[in-house]
């Protein structure tokens, strides 16, 4: 008889394109998912991604069910829970999609030690990118630093291989361990906290047949013209596939392929934009202190002010600066903000505001349902100046100018900021700048229904550059 094998989701919650779930043939398997809160530290699961984990997970048990098997549920330490599952069922093998953040590459590790002791092995296969890590090097052997180069090599590995379809049918092991309800893993947010999760359903369906919708619909409605609609936060103009991809409901190979199929040749702008989230994960494997220390040591002598008036301001969307609230609201409302505004948003706290980008980068992280470590930490640095490949800290963002600029008809600011969506377009990106008799007549009385900007622009821009100017003066005199 075929020894059992002990299948473990994690960030790959999907069946098909699923390399270890393909592995499996008809041998036996039992399949779990483990809610292990411990092992990530300060990085556990924020707020919003809980609420998409619940509904994937929902998802997935369906679709298990369908194929004749049941998905596993458990709640703990998972570097005991794994080896005593395996122990349990007899399995000769556990096998994963490989994890890139550094708490699980050490839980991994834990896991694989305890596994070999006992003769079992602990088998990764790549599920969550298009190549491994590690693989990918420059000429001289080291990991690249630059994104261009880096993509280069990407294109120049030619296509990936093509996805794989799911399993047809999967075969329980005979004698299942009881596991815990989905209810049970607690992932929904419970009163007294606010329904900041309300309009969600709205928005997104988490799953793996809500990833596939949302790819061919992009690939029929929008992708085509993506480098021009990508910048417009106005429209629905991305793939909005980020928190799909996140929790692995839709592999980057299945992405590549589609964007193909519908048209996309070469090196085209949509699959650039995927390989800044393989540039991410490079960079965090070989820097695992990435999201919390700066790539560039001198940025940690930065002189940041810490304001709680002024973060709060900036997290409620009350900072005056109709594009950046306008961003914070879609964010708390929607978990997910257009890439353009979160450039503009996070450059306005770490710059205007002067806060660490380490406050944003947590703030994101319980917010977004797409929260995900390597992009999140990779992308906070790139605006702060202190990333790799980061945009330089001089260049501070004037947030009235890129409002007009990508949202030059208003629109996405009269969706997210609607107190203000009686103003007439000249004057929706600075409204303190309005005649009093256009506010009187659009019914805003400024710092009554909408604040007075929270610090000016000209100023918050000076004292970006002095900060920035003393951190090189410092260098040049050491
Ligand atoms: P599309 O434009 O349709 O792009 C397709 C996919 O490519 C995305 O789903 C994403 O996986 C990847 N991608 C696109 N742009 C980037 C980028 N700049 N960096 C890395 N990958 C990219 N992305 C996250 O997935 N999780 C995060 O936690 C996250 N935090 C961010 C924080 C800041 C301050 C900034 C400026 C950007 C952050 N991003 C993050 C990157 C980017 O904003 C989102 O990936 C993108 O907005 C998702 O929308 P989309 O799926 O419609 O993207």
């Amino acid at each position: 008889m075929t020894a059992p094998t002990l299948f473990w989701f994690r960030q790959d919650l999907r069946l098909s394109d699923n390399p270890g779930l393909d592995a499996l043939g008809d041998r036996p398997a039992l399949l779990v998912f483990v809610l292990d809160d411990s092992a990530a530290g300060a990085w556990a699961l924020g707020g919003a991604q809980r609420w998409w984990l619940h509904h994937s997970l929902a998802a997935l048990e369906a679709s298990l069910r369908d194929r004749g098997t049941v998905l596993h549920l458990a709640h703990g330490d998972a570097t005991w829970i794994i080896p005593e599952l395996a122990e349990r069922i007899g399995a000769a093998e556990v096998i994963a999609g490989r994890l890139y953040e550094p708490w699980a590459r050490r839980r991994d590790s834990a896991i694989a030690d305890a596994l070999e002791k006992v003769g079992r092995k602990l088998v990764l296969h790549t599920h969550s990118l298009l190549h491994e890590p590690h693989r990918i090097r420059t000429g001289t052997g080291k990991p690249y630093s630059v994104y261009t180069p880096f993509s280069r090599a990407i294109f120049g590995l030619g296509e990936p291989h093509p996805p794989i379809p799911a399993p047809k049918r999967l075969t329980p092991v005979a004698q299942a361990p009881e596991g815990v309800t989905l209810d049970a893993l607690e992932l929904l947010p419970r009163a007294p906290e606010p329904d900041w999760w309300r309009e969600f359903p709205r928005h997104w369906t988490p799953g793996e047949a809500g990833a596939a919708r949302r790819i061919e619909e992009f690939g029929r409605r929008a992708i085509d013209r993506y480098d021009d609609s990508r910048n417009t936060p106005g429209i629905d103009g991305t793939s909005r596939l980020s928190p799909h991809l996140r929790f692995g409901e839709i592999s980057p190979r299945q992405v590549w392929y589609a964007a193909r199929e519908a048209g996309l040749g070469g090196e085209a702008t949509f699959l650039k934009e995927v390989l800044w989230r393989e540039f991410s994960y490079h960079t965090l494997w070989h820097r695992p202190d990435m999201p919390e220390q700066p790539l560039r040591e001198e940025f940690a002598r930065f002189p940041w002010q810490v304001s709680k008036p002024a973060l709060t301001a900036w997290q409620r969307g009350l900072t005056g600066y109709p594009i950046v609230d306008a961003g914070m609201r879609q964010l708390w409302r929607m978990g997910w903000m257009h890439n353009r505004v979160r450039m503009i948003a996070a450059s306005f706290l770490v710059k205007h505001l002067l806060h660490p980008w380490q406050e944003g980068e947590a703030w994101f992280w319980d917010t977004l349902v797409d929260g995900d470590l390597a992009n999140n930490a990779a992308s906070w640095q790139w605006v702060a100046g202190s990333g790799a490949d980061a945009s330089p800290y001089f260049r501070v963002f004037n947030p009235m100018l890129q409002s007009e600029k990508f949202d030059a008809d208003g629109a996405y600011i009269r969706e997210w900021v609607p107190e203000l969506a009686g103003l007439p377009t000249q004057h929706i990106h600075k409204p303190w700048e309005a005649p009093a008799a256009v506010l009187a007549r659009a019914g805003v009385t400024l710092g009554r229904d909408y604040p007075r900007p929270i610090i000016e622009h000209g100023e918050g821009r000076a004292r970006a550059l002095a900060a920035y100017a003393s951190l090189r003066a410092e260098g040049d005199a050491a």
